[in-house]
């Protein structure tokens, strides 16, 4: 199906998107320019995420806005200014250093969406020691392993969660020195135990006042696990440059201004919550929206009419998941003060944009990028039309190419030079110029599979994508994904957008499936939305449908009914565990698998 571009109107709301003019912008965009628009550490000291997301607020007139606004599982909120986050992520610095604690150690978080879970990540920052937050769902077996593959010195995390999914794993961990339990005191059965701290007690003894360190820009910062889609997670490094790119693409890609309030729903446990739901919006001195609750469509359209919030970045499933809830759901809340919307993780189908527009009023922003690649890199912006289905244009300030490459692996197509033109329209891998602020310097232990990443002066995502003449840029699927059926090479992403255009359905994961005639063919398993059912009619219904649109070669050949799609707990649909049940086989890693 052809989907009409979404145009913007030429008189903007207000307030005017910071960028103005996309071809204008990228002419002039330099990396040392947006380095400037940060305020370095005192003294010449260097370059610190910290200071840039809370101190130079708390010393200016910023310092009594609300820097967190954190409701609980049960609504209640508490509201932090960046003065207050400033002096409780100076505690927890000073909390690190009387334990000895030295700079490029490893610091763990492991804790729900809570006050005490940012002013940890922040206050590691400030002590430069290294940040690794965890995701709270986690299993104790996937903590272990990314404890002991970041040789992990400090974990933070909660009594409950510690009795849970700590205890019975820390003395695999001889690394680990210190497990500092905030929120409450000591687990009854840990009292005795010096490795196992009452951070409270911690705090409440530390001064409130810190002096960040020499910090150099190059200084590692995070590591932050991929998400383990494709594989066993990766461990990404990043280091203290990376704020450049933060504010830069909270600025251009998430338009945010002085007054906005600001959702970002994924958890820190991945890239997106640390780098747009702590830095970004934060560095931009904004009010950030920090949910410990769970997804339910009516608790989301609750929050977003009450806490007004007008800025939301959030991912394709849970928009899906919106969809199904159906529209009268959202039409029973006030969403006026909502003006900008943004998606990450996923392909996010056109069907979704389309419905962003129709029942919110606003279309979807999709934009893409990696743990590998620390920020924004391709987007949809607020002053550009939306083709649906597009991930947009690069940011201005990265150089994105889609190349083909020979069987030596040489680039032949799409490279520099003349070759750029010549792959408009192709299929290829999407790769990106290296050189941008928050790129990663590595995977942890691992140089082999990081140099594997790079092609002549391209890094190469992974992905597959196309470009089309205008310079948008068009998901197709992931290296991995691609099926090969007799011939023709498949992107998921298609079949899945087109099943979507079905009414009776409301998500899909589509694979290849090994056929001794045809190489793969396409099969997809399909969710229903609510008032379906799954019956031989409505199958057949489907395979037609889709032959239809897509034609014979690429439309599924089999379809399957499963109301329970393997997702990753970031809510990623894992086509490899769709394929390994299909075929019989060990699924291979699933410590990042949601329980369905
Ligand atoms: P792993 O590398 O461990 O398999 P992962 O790639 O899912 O996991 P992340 O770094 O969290 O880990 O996800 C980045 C990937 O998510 C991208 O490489 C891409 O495949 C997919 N992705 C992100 N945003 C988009 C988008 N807007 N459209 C399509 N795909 C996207
Ligand atoms: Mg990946």
């Amino acid at each position: 199906m052809h989907w009409e571009a979404i145009h913007k109107p030429s008189e903007h709301g207000d307030p005017m998107p910071n960028m103005g003019d996309y071809a204008a912008e990228r002419a002039t965009f330099t990396w040392e320019e947006a380095r400037r628009a940060l305020d370095g550490l005192p003294g010449g000291r260097g370059l610190n995420i910290a200071h840039e997301a809370v101190d130079r607020h708390a010393a200016g007139p910023r310092r009594g806005h609300v820097a967190l606004r954190c409701l609980d599982r049960h609504g209640e909120r508490t509201e932090v200014t960046y003065a207050e986050l400033a002096e409780t992520s100076n505690r927890f610095a000073n909390v690190l250093d009387t334990l000895g604690v030295e700079a490029g150690e490893r610091v763990f978080v492991l804790m729900q969406r809570t006050a005490d879970l940012y002013a940890a990540a922040l206050g590691s920052l400030k002590h430069r020691s290294v940040l690794c937050p965890l995701f709270a769902a986690f299993g104790p077996e996937p903590i272990r392993q990314r404890l002991e593959l970041g040789s992990g010195r400090v974990l933070v995390t909660t009594p409950t969660l510690y009795r849970h999914k700590v205890a019975a794993i820390r003395d695999q961990l001889p690394l680990l020195r210190h497990i500092l339990l905030a929120g409450g005191s000591t687990a009854p059965e840990t009292a005795e135990d010096v490795r196992t701290l009452d951070l409270d007690a911690l705090l409440a003894r530390a001064s409130s006042q810190y002096e960040i360190g020499r910090t150099d820009p190059e200084d590692m910062a995070l590591l932050h696990f991929t998400s383990g889609t494709t594989g066993t997670p990766k461990g990404a490094i990043h280091v203290h440059e990376a704020v450049v790119s933060h504010h830069a693409t909270g600025r251009i890609a998430l338009d945010l201004h002085p007054d906005d309030v600001f959702w970002c729903t994924a958890d820190p446990g991945w890239v997106t919550g640390t780098s747009y739901g702590i830095v970004s919006p934060l560095v931009h001195g904004v009010t950030s929206i920090i949910d410990e609750g769970d997804f339910d469509a009516d608790r989301w359209y609750d929050v977003l009419e009450n806490e007004g919030v007008t800025v939301w970045y959030t991912a394709p499933t849970a928009l899906r998941m919106l969809m199904q809830a159906g529209a009268d759901a959202a039409k029973t809340h006030d969403l006026s003060r909502l003006r900008f919307v943004a998606s990450v993780g996923e392909p996010l189908n056109p069907e979704v944009v389309v419905w962003g527009q129709e029942t919110l009023g606003l279309a979807i922003h999709d934009n893409w990028w990696q743990t590998e690649t620390g920020g924004i890199m391709v987007a949809n912006y607020a002053c550009m039309d939306i083709r649906p289905g597009s991930m947009g244009r690069p940011l201005p300030g990265i150089e994105a190419a889609v190349l083909i490459r020979d069987d030596h692996g040489d680039v032949v197509v799409g490279g520099d030079g003349a070759a750029v033109e010549a792959a408009v329209g192709q299929q290829g891998e999407l790769a990106l110029r290296p050189g941008w602020p928050s790129m990663f310097r590595g995977y942890l232990d691992d140089t082999e599979r990081y140099q594997s990443c790079f092609a002549g002066n391209w890094y190469l995502s992974g992905d597959l994508a196309r470009r089309d003449e205008d310079g948008y840029f068009w998901f197709v699927g992931r290296g991995n994904d691609v099926i090969k059926s007799a011939g023709h090479l498949i992107g998921p992403f298609e079949v899945e957008s087109t099943l979507m255009e079905h009414p009776a359905v409301a998500e899909v994961g589509v694979i290849g499936k090994p056929d001794p005639l045809c190489g793969e063919v396409v099969k997809a398993f399909v969710t229903l939305r609510a008032g379906y059912e799954a019956n031989e009619d409505l199958r057949l219904d489907l395979l037609g449908f889709s032959r239809k649109r897509l034609g014979a070669a690429v439309a599924p050949r089999e379809i399957a009914f499963d109301q329970h799609l393997p997702h990753t707990e970031s809510g990623k649909i894992m086509r490899r565990v769709l394929k390994a049940r299909e075929l019989g086989l060990s699924a291979g890693d699933t410590s990042t698998l949601a329980a369905s």
